[in-house]
């Protein structure tokens, strides 16, 4: 049996990055950029107003105050999207509106709720009283301020977030070039299953598997694919895995243990590849790792549990070494156990567990029971708590390496 680390090497090793496509930029959220993105302009593209007010000459309002405003006349009047056609000389102020060019001549934009409109709504050729004194440069936005022309803003490999996709739609790319999400064929085997929307008669189970896998392979970034149920036995088996090739990814679950009808390792031999079969880890030992027709096959076991941490440990790097990413594992924490682990057998432990931040780091503790049957406690955990190899008992208060589930990567 291979170690998980072994297993996750063998997998990355037969694992590329797929070519970039050209998508519209709302297509781009939480995928990797596959080109760096420069800007065709400044932005701010001119000096603005960054208030409703008033631009002003910063001399012409020396001891200016609420007592003793300065009266000026208003030569122009500019909104959004116009532009001046007036310099404000000494003694002239324009009144301006947000986000409006700043004229000529004025050094400084005073904010409206400090004056005082006397004449005319303090349009042009009404006068307006000021009653604050200016710094220069105050309230304007100056040009180039967020990006100058010519800047690489946005670079290969990074993550787009909602404010890249408004710096791409700023800088006027409708379409820019992006790793695409995996296509991942998702195959559930065995004869007891039945549809979801069907109510299960004697012996027969939901096939849940096909939808939290779909579930795991969206939340990675991939693009699920649920294909027919394949039923024990080779003829079917064989049928639905020969469609690996139109997928850049395929996943199965079940079939892979001991027992009679468990196809699918045969299946895989015969019509493709197999790297290994067992991985020394629990839940789920029956890992199993090949290719057909050169896509990337993964058969998961068949315990709801042990299908989600076999994709945790295995295909979700996959995913997202094939989207581009550079980090492809979640974050660790080091956390303390809340209490004693016994460990039944030599191999890697992965508990389901909740991580809790205290003032001394964090806690953590076994969201229920540990049958790899049994998803509640999956659904329960935000963590996987790894006990390794070798230990036969973890001790309450000592300290384990805890892959978080409610986090992709970054900063925690
Ligand atoms: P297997 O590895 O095929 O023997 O499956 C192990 C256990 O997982 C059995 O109890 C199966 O009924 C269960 N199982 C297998 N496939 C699914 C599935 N798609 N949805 C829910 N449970 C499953
Ligand atoms: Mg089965």
């Amino acid at each position: 049996m291979i170690t998980v680390e072994q297993a996750r090497e063998a997998v990355l090793a037969r694992i590329d990055r797929l070519s970039a496509e050209q998508v519209d930029i709302l297509d781009t959220l939480g995928r990797v950029l596959a080109e760096d993105i420069s800007s065709d302009v400044d932005i701010a593209p001119f000096d603005n107003s960054a208030m409703d007010g008033f631009a002003v000459r910063v001399a012409d309002l020396e001891g200016a105050s609420e007592d003793s405003p300065v009266i000026l006349p208003v030569i122009e009047h500019v909104a959004a999207g116009a532009f001046p056609q007036l310099a404000v000389g000494p003694g002239q102020v324009t009144r301006i509106m947000t986000g409006a060019p700043v004229p000529e001549g004025a050094d400084a934009v005073v904010m409206i709720e400090r004056t005082e409109s006397l004449e005319a709504g303090g349009g042009a050729g009404g006068t307006v009283a000021i009653k604050t004194t200016a710094k220069v440069g105050e309230n304007i936005r100056k040009r180039g301020e967020d990006v100058r022309k010519g800047d690489v803003v946005l670079s290969a490999g990074e993550v787009v977030s909602p404010a890249a996709i408004g710096l791409m739609a700023a800088m006027g790319r409708a379409k820019v070039s992006i790793y695409p999400r995996p296509r991942v064929a998702i195959v559930a085997t065995g004869d007891e299953l039945v549809a979801i929307d069907e109510y299960p008669g004697p012996g027969k189970i939901r096939n849940s598997n096909s939808y939290s896998i779909a579930a795991q392979v969206l939340a990675a970034g991939g693009e699920p694919h649920i294909l027919p149920v394949a039923r024990d036995n080779e003829a079917d088996t064989r049928a639905i895995l020969s469609r690996a090739s139109e997928f850049d990814l395929m996943v199965t679950t079940g079939g892979v243990s001991m027992g009679d009808f468990d196809v699918v390792k045969d299946v895989l031999t015969d019509i493709g590849t197999m790297d290994f079969w067992k991985v020394a880890m629990r839940p789920g030992a029956p890992q199993t790792y090949g290719t057909i027709g050169g896509t990337p096959f993964f058969g998961l076991p068949g315990n709801p549990t042990s299908t989600m941490v076999g994709f945790e440990l295995f295909v979700r790097p996959a995913i997202r070494k094939m989207s581009g990413f550079v980090t492809l594992d979640r974050p660790t924490v080091q956390a303390v156990l809340a209490h004693d682990v016994k460990k039944k057998s030599d191999r890697r432990y992965f508990l389901r567990a909740r991580l809790t931040k205290g003032e001394d780091g964090y806690t953590v503790a076994l969201s229920g029971s540990q049958s790899s049957a049994l998803l509640t406690s999956m659904h329960r955990a935000n963590c996987l708590a790894s006990i390794p190899e070798g230990l036969s008992f973890a001790e309450k208060g000592s300290t384990v390496t805890c892959i978080r589930l409610d986090i992709e990567e970054g900063v925690q």
